[in-house]
């Protein structure tokens, strides 16, 4: 069967076509600047040219019309008609409490997605028009919401309570959710593969390196805790997120600088981590860069940064009692040698001890030590695309 993976961005659209019979993708793609002047598909059939549509695209429904006439394209197609795409597997960053598994979408969990759009309301409501479009366009195909919460509803409550007044629990469902969840749990599965292990007897740390970061207790298979929040903006220190503050700056600053509320959000999310600190960029390699050539908060920055993943790879240590594997994926965690020496340098005393030699590898899967006495350390490249396609071919089949 061919899936198709839909993740739906406010403007973007990325999407991959995958044949299941080998989990090959077959085609691949994103939407650019959706309901924006200059909107395009960027799309690629394996083993063809890429090409590049420039049309109007003013929603969502025209964005994924143009994505499946690119499919189907006789020229630069990956298939001859839609009744070849089995199913199609939609990418949800949140499922609240309601969702601690993928699920086939119907009426009744459309209902429950919207109801979830008060907890991410940046994120759900493009994921939603996605859905509504497809489903608008392909409806008798099967469809599955995969979530980002979903794997971390494993947590237990201990840990994912927020030390506030119960009640707002209660009102709001104000908690821990955490995210990412489909890429912990594709590299913690995968870490067990690779080291030749069942799952259940492995206590993995996994380390999701990219421009949003957050790191995740995997114990037996499951979350047991991560850095992510009640939102996205809890934990690491990202490339613009400021991860996790002293709660009662927040009202200060407000105060002192005269910021809204909505000021004082974007502030957060968009203008703080190593981009807030290094006031260069929020990109790892210009900050590399800069650091090299003597940068001091570009240096600062990404000290910052890996002792913050070090502190929170120590905490799950303690949670856990000891780390068997330790796993670096996404765009830093997947190509930067340097920060994973650094995250890796001085942590002997939780036995984790990085090969440097083994350590030069960028974007594909190694084991970074051989010392089989201490915590293995790997870099897997992560999938979410192939994560939810496998989601969506269960569940289709079932
Ligand atoms: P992601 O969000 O997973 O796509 O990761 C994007 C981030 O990965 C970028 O902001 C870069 O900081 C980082 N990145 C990608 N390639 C490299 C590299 N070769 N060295 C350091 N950082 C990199």
């Amino acid at each position: 069967m061919n899936i198709l993976v839909i993740n739906c961005g406010s403007s973007s659209l990325k999407y991959q076509l995958i044949d299941m019979e080998n989990e090959e993708v077959l085609a691949k793609g994103l939407v650019e600047r959706i309901g924006i002047e200059g909107s395009r598909v960027k799309h690629t059939t394996t083993g063809k040219e890429e090409v590049i549509i420039e049309e109007p695209m003013p929603d969502h429904r025209k964005a994924l019309e143009l994505v499946l006439n690119a499919l189907v394209d006789t020229n630069y197609g990956a298939i001859e008609s839609m009744d070849e795409i089995g199913a199609v597997g939609h990418r949800v960053v949140h499922g609240g409490e309601k969702f601690a598994n993928s699920v086939l979408i119907d009426d009744a969990v459309m209902e429950a997605l919207n109801d979830c759009i008060e907890l991410a309301p940046l994120h759900n409501p493009p994921n939603i028009m996605g859905i509504e479009a497809c489903k608008e366009l392909m409806p008798n195909t099967p469809m599955v919401g995969v979530f980002d919460t979903a794997f971390h509803q494993t947590i237990p409550m201990s840990n994912y309570i927020y030390p506030l007044p119960y009640e707002l629990y209660e009102k709001y469902g104000i908690r821990k959710y955490g995210f990412h969840g489909t890429s912990h749990k594709y590299v913690s599965q995968r870490a067990a593969e690779m080291l030749d292990k069942p799952i259940e007897e492995l206590n993995i740390v996994t380390c999701h390196l990219g421009n949003g970061a957050s790191v995740c207790a995997v114990q037996g298979g499951k979350s047991i805790e991560t850095s992510m929040g009640f939102t996205p903006l809890e934990g690491l220190a990202m490339g613009t997120r400021s991860g996790d503050v002293d709660p009662a700056v927040i009202p200060f600053i407000m105060e002192k600088e005269g910021l809204t509320f909505d000021e004082v959000n974007e502030m957060l999310n968009k203008k703080s981590g190593v981009l807030g600190i290094s006031g260069i960029s929020s990109d790892f390699r210009d900050l590399e860069e800069a650091a090299a050539n003597g940068n001091k908060r570009a240096k600062l920055a990404l000290e910052l940064f890996c002792n913050r993943v070090k502190k929170y790879i120590g905490a799950y240590a303690a949670l856990m009692c000891n780390i068997d594997a330790l796993v670096f994926t996404a765009g830093i965690g997947e190509n930067s040698i340097s920060i994973r020496e650094q995250i890796c340098d001085d942590l002997e005393c939780i036995n984790i001890k990085l090969d440097k030699e083994l350590n030069q590898v960028r974007g594909e899967e190694a084991i970074l030590n051989k010392d089989l006495t201490s915590t293995s350390i790997l870099v897997i490249p992560t999938n979410e695309e192939l994560m939810i396609a496998r989601d969506t071919l269960e569940l289709v089949e079932k």
